[in-house]
């Protein structure tokens, strides 16, 4: 499986960091090795000083595409869920000044936490109007809502498949909203989607 991740996707958020807001989605990956159950801690690596957190909608693909058309792209997920997309912003910020890719910054070992899943079903079926909070110890530190979304779930489903076969189990990470920010030891990070609490990491 893989992990199909797009940046720059909430305008507040890609204001925040300095960046326009991109004419066609931002993407890439991060590879199976970097999830991170919502069992277990983070730890933040030696080797960088400012991890961030963004939390993003994941979106799991449950069928087997290619060439998807956005009107299609609905027939390809069944479930949603929350996860944090964690980033060395220090590394990411050396590496974007080189024009290098991300990886080092974004593919390292735990940074995808992966939360529970629902049926959209059960949230009232509309993918494009759902609510989500990060707090960490106690307190909302991100709050989005779907419908702010620069590119929509379908929308990346169909530019993304149009150069990457996408397989069952996949998971795709929607974009971050405002509000990113570097964690410590002792945080404690709580995900909630549409009132439904999906993930509680600590922070070592
Ligand atoms: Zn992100």
């Amino acid at each position: 499986m893989k992990i199909i991740c797009i940046g720059r996707n909430y305008a507040d958020h890609a204001r925040e960091l300095g960046n326009q807001v991109p004419e066609q989605p931002v993407v890439f990956l991060k590879p199976q090795s970097a999830i991170l159950s919502h069992k277990h801690p983070f730890y933040i690596p030696e080797w960088t000083q400012e991890v961030h957190h963004e939390v993003e909608l994941v979106v799991k693909i449950d069928r087997l595409g290619k060439t998807i058309s956005e009107q299609h792209a609905p027939r390809y997920y069944s479930e949603v869920g929350l996860g944090i997309d964690f980033t060395a912003r220090d590394i990411q910020s050396e590496l974007k000044a080189k024009g290098h890719p991300w990886e080092r910054a974004k593919a390292f070992d735990g940074s995808a936490v992966v939360g529970g899943f629902l049926p959209l079903s059960e949230l009232g079926g509309e993918v494009q109007d759902l609510d989500f909070t990060l707090t960490n110890r106690g307190e909302v530190v991100q709050r989005g809502n779907t419908g702010d979304m620069l590119f929509s779930v379908n929308r990346i489903i169909a530019e993304v498949s149009k150069f990457m076969t996408l397989k069952v189990g996949d998971l795709l990470f929607t974009g971050t909203p405002a509000g990113v920010a570097a964690v410590a030891s002792g945080d404690r990070l709580v995900g909630t989607l549409a009132g439904h609490d999906l993930f509680a990491v600590n922070v070592k």
